[in-house]
């Protein structure tokens, strides 16, 4: 028997087709679009404007596949982790992370991550699978709908800081993001979404190019190309020279500042020649640091900074009109903070 096809892989366009083909109107296609994407309809049965004949069409030759979530855990901050099982059993997870004002989702582009980042949970997993943009876009459905539950409020803020590199996966985060921000999916701005990446250089300037309206966020953590090596080794193809000139371009394309993620470590990037390296790095486009509390992945070779090597960082960046605000970390108590993400369930 022929494999039945993942209706939401067909564009709105296909769908149409899809009906004129089989003797019907063209905006069925529309009506079942919107059932798969604003309404998140998890089966034909609930498409009520839809005849029984035409859905049971539909049964016959497609599928809906759907994420579920398996699990979820709350931290004592109020941090929401999902552990979400895709249609082939692989599992992803997302986390919800609340503030008293927004509540932002941070979700997954990947089954495990291509790179090997020394500091984090998740590239240990290696990368399995690329999601697929219903993939992506079923997380934050989840999310949104946690948060009007627990928080009585709409997600306001995504985040693609989860498992995996999204600019690897970049076609599928793409589309994703264009049904999460267009009006028939969930309406949602793009300036409230930020991509983060380890920085791929080509896929910066691919961005840039396409005008995207999200905003960018680069995990750089050194500004010094022997140290960076060291702890993130795709480094050594995608290096500091070339990855400033992305952002460069970014900038000039776009007029969107760029945000760099930064852990400060012991004995690894805590000295004022790593600070002025940053300060240098942050010069060449509008920028501003973000300091992250490092979660630990139970290794021990890395240690979080001591307060006073994170204080002359902030001291240091002040002073040369750089922006940089301290993170403190959410949802460690049940490994949903940054890094963390490895299925331990
Ligand atoms: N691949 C993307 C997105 C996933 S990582 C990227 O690199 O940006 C999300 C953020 O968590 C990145 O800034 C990453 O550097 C950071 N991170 C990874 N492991 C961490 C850890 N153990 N503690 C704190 N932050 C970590």
């Amino acid at each position: 028997m022929e494999k039945k096809k993942d209706i939401r892989a067909l564009t709105k366009e296909q769908l149409r087709e899809f009906f004129v083909k089989n003797g019907d109107k063209a905006f069925r296609g529309n009506q079942v679009y919107e059932w798969l994407w604003q309404k998140a309809a998890h089966s034909f049965d609930v498409m009520t404007n839809i005849s029984k004949e035409t859905r049971d069409k539909l049964e016959a030759s497609f599928v809906i596949n759907h994420i579920k979530v398996d699990q979820m855990q709350r931290s004592s901050d109020g941090t929401i982790k999902n552990a979400v099982r895709l249609h082939d059993d692989l599992i992803v997870e997302s986390v919800l992370i609340p503030t008293k004002t927004r509540t932002t989702a941070c979700v997954s582009s990947q089954v495990g991550c291509s790179l090997d980042c020394k500091f984090c949970a998740t590239a240990r997993l290696k990368r399995m699978r690329n999601l697929n943009p219903d993939e992506i876009y079923d997380q934050v459905v989840a999310i949104d709908n946690e948060s009007r539950l627990y928080f009585d409020k709409p997600l306001s803020n995504i985040v693609f800081m989860g498992m995996g590199e999204p600019l690897m996966n970049y076609n599928n985060v793409l589309k994703a993001i264009d049904k999460i921000t267009a009006p028939e999916g969930l309406g949602m701005s793009p300036k409230r979404i930020t991509v983060s990446t380890s920085g791929v250089p080509k896929m910066i300037r691919k961005m840039a190019d396409e005008e995207v309206k999200f905003k960018l966020a680069v995990s750089l953590h050194s500004a010094i190309d022997d140290i960076r090596t060291s702890i993130m080794p795709f480094n050594a193809t995608f290096t500091l020279a070339d990855l400033r000139e992305s952002l460069q371009y970014w900038y000039a394309k776009t007029k969107s500042r760029i945000t760099y993620e930064y852990v400060v470590w012991d004995g690894i990037n805590d000295t004022k020649k790593d600070v002025d390296a940053l300060v240098a790095f942050c010069k060449f486009a509008p920028s501003k640091v973000n300091l992250i509390e490092y979660n630990p992945i139970d290794d021990g070779i890395f240690q979080q900074a001591t307060s006073k090597a994170v204080e002359m960082y902030v001291s240091v960046l002040e002073k040369n009109g750089i922006v940089v605000t301290v993170r403190r970390s959410r949802g460690k108590d049940i490994d949903a903070a940054c890094g963390q993400l490895a299925n331990k369930s």
